[in-house]
This record gives structure tokens, sequence and C-alpha cells, in this order.
């Protein structure tokens, strides 16, 4: 799937067609040669842990809306996956954390909204107090690794095991 289908040729108008370039089949402009690339967009994940509990946020808008997720979104122009990383945890779950290393980076696809991602999770430990919920979030607490949703205690089993070495 993808997010965005462009029709026409973004610099010229030019309805866009389609054909072989380098080695793919890409929507190209037969005026000014514009080729649409598609690229995963960078996602970063928060993986925040306190005491060995997770925090996580309820998603109330789309991709996923209605459940329970760890604290994540889009890569922003001029920052590092680490700042966006922290932003979003502050953002969506209103809490600081440290980033303690990388976890690991791999592809999702979001047949959704958003098409193929690249995700970057982090461990980050959470350095403040209570958490609140943000604008696009239903509710956010703590949970034990016990008491994780299937998918997620599945997803982060390896953290899970470690015992959320974050503390
Ligand atoms: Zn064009």
């Amino acid at each position: 799937m993808v997010p965005i289908d462009y029709r026409y040729c973004p610099v010229c108008s030019t309805p866009l067609i389609e054909g072989m370039v380098d080695g793919r089949v890409r929507k190209y402009c037969p005026e000014c040669r514009f080729v649409r690339y598609e690229n995963p967009l960078p996602v970063v994940v928060a993986v925040a842990v306190k005491d060995g509990r997770f925090l996580l946020i309820k998603r109330g808008i789309a991709p996923k809306k209605g459940f329970w997720g760890t604290p994540s979104g889009f890569i922003e122009s001029g920052e590092t996956p680490e700042e966006a990383c922290l932003r979003e945890l502050e953002e969506e779950a209103g809490v600081s954390g440290e980033i303690q290393r990388l976890i690991r980076v791999g592809r999702r696809e979001d047949t959704e909204l958003y098409g193929d991602m690249l995700v970057v999770s982090y461990l980050v430990k959470v350095v403040s107090d209570e958490p609140v919920a943000g604008d696009e979030v239903d509710e956010v607490r703590y949970y034990d690794a016990s008491e994780l949703p299937g998918y997620l205690a599945f997803a982060l089993r390896d953290i899970v095991e470690e015992g959320g070495r974050a503390n």
C-alpha cells in the first residue's frame, strides 16, 4: 500500500506514467523526468521503562486507534532519531526520558495509513514522575511485564526477558 498516490508531477503538473526506472516499476514524469521514488517513513519507538514496568499509551488516532502500544512517531527534519524518540515520549506520555540503548532497526508495513516504515526502537529510562496523556492519546499508564497485551509481550520479549534493564 502506498499512502500518497501521486497522479501528477509535483514539479510541472503533467500526469505521471508508470515505467521501468532504475530496475523497478516507478511513476515518473514524461515531460521533466521527475521520478516518484518511494521510501519508507522513518519512525521511532520508545520502549519506556521505569522500575521494571512499561509505559504504554492507548492510541487516540489511526492507525491502531484504541490499541495499547509504545509511544512512537515520525522523525522530523533536523532531528536525530534519539531526539525524535524523546520528543514523542514527552508529547504522547508527558514524561521525560533518557535513551539507554538502541533495541533494533526494522521494517513494518502499516496497511491502514502510512505504508512502509523504517522503525527505530530505543530502550528509554523514564526520569520524571506521573505520565500525562497527550492530545492524540486516550490513556497512559504503566504495565507490569506480566500484564502486557499479547502482541506487545511478543514484540518486547527481549526486553522483558532482561527485566527492563533501564532501571
Ligand atoms: Zn514533470
